[in-house]
């Protein structure tokens, strides 16, 4: 099986699995209880929030553990809108391609009475500075931008947008989910006041994650209870998680460099690779895209019959149309950067892992190269587009 399906999860890594296994069976204790037992588990939460925090240049107390990326944006984004109320400033600003967990708490917030603005994202799948700045008002009360798409791959300029907000004097949050352990990051260089992540994104386990708030940011919470996490997250802490997720990113990200210069070349063969195919077209920029991002829309052909012919071929991958979440819309992010809904329905992410050989690459694209043709061989678009009735788009 060759899977490369990373953007959707990750496989946990060795020294994850380690981690997390001795622990549950050595570290169960309650980390609020004050018995040995107890603190010897406070001592592995305290080290891992210390682990997380130096990977993105944070401080410690900075950083507080949640069950995963989507509530960590729902309480960046919650913070924001309650810091806002109180001020009397009911404007945000994001843009048309973030993950639902960002666009439906938006939803939600404009429901009560907030005013949403989203940003264009270009066709290459990039929202630029000038952008967020004119966007700006003076009741704006937050600006949030993903460090980097889920679906297209595309890095936003964010030290650009977070240099903005400062000025202006708006909290910026990123969505870094897809970002954080596999491009460089530092939240006081790159202007960030809120930040999240999640573990299964990077080679830790699902279920954990967390949300980086800069000194002076006072976080709401979406869980109310106990005092865990300094009273802004209640609920006993997962401790075996939480230190597994913190062995992932520390060694994803001691191996960034080389994993880049790898990816970056598998990428790159990939696409070249793919482009061969006539009528087919990369989505969003070609470089200023994660090092394992491959997403490509292919005329004439249904994105969920290629997954299932590749699945077929023993390759685990994904489409942007969401037929598999029962819903009949193309992705909103393929929309979002200017996609026709029925190329939106063609289209395949492959997001690779850093251990993907050049073997591999080349099986994807001999095979993506005959499904394509396979399934355009019956496709009545197809036909159409062959005898002139329809008018090629890619
Ligand atoms: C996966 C993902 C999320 C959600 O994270 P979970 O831990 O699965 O809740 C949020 N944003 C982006 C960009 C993602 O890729």
């Amino acid at each position: 099986m060759i899977y490369a399906d990373n953007a959707a999860t990750t496989n946990m890594s060795e020294a994850a699995i380690q981690t997390m296994t001795t622990l549950l069976r050595e570290a169960w204790g309650n980390p609020s209880s004050l018995y040995e037992h107890g603190q010897r588990a406070k001592e592995i939460l305290e080290k891992a929030r210390e682990d997380v925090a130096a990977v993105i240049g944070a401080d410690p107390a900075e950083i507080t553990f949640t069950s995963g990326g989507s509530e960590a944006d729902n309480q960046a984004i919650r913070t924001a809108a309650a810091l806002g109320r109180k001020q009397g400033k009911f404007h945000i600003i994001s843009t048309a391609f973030e993950h639902h967990a960002v666009l439906h708490t938006l939803e939600a917030l404009k429901k009560e009475g907030f005013d949403i603005t989203l940003l264009d994202v270009h066709e290459n799948g990039i929202v630029l500075p000038e952008q967020v700045e004119e966007a700006i008002r003076d009741d704006t009360c937050l600006v949030t931008v993903m460090t980097a798409n889920n679906e297209i791959g595309t890095i936003q300029p964010i030290r650009e947008i977070g240099a903005v907000c400062r000025r202006r004097g708006v909290l910026f949050h990123t969505d870094a989910v897809q970002a954080v352990g596999h491009i460089p990051l530092d939240v006081n260089a790159d202007n960030i006041d809120m930040l999240s992540a999640s573990a299964h994104k990077f080679h830790g386990p699902k279920g954990v994650g967390f949300l980086y708030a800069k000194k002076g940011v006072r976080l709401a919470n979406l869980i109310e209870g106990g005092a865990q996490e300094r009273g802004k997250r209640a609920g006993t802490e997962n401790v075996p998680g939480i230190a597994a997720m913190a062995a992932a990113l520390t060694e994803i990200h001691g191996k960034m460099e080389a994993n880049t210069a790898h990816l970056t070349a598998m990428r790159d063969r990939l696409i070249d690779g793919l482009s061969q195919i006539p009528h087919a077209a990369l989505n969003g920029d070609a470089k200023k895209r994660l090092p394992g991002n491959v997403n490509f829309c292919f005329e004439g052909i249904e994105g969920e019959s290629l997954l299932l012919l590749l699945d077929d071929k023993g390759i685990c991958a994904s489409s942007g149309s969401a037929c598999t979440s029962g819903s009949l819309d193309p992705s909103h992010v393929l929309l979002a950067i200017g996609r026709v809904h029925d190329v939106a329905h063609g289209s395949l992410r492959l997001s690779i892992a850093e251990d993907v050989t050049e073997e591999e690459i080349d099986y994807i694209v001999t095979s993506v190269r005959e499904v394509v043709e396979y399934l355009r061989g019956f496709s009545p678009i197809w036909r159409d587009l062959m005898a002139g009735k329809k008018e090629f788009i890619l």
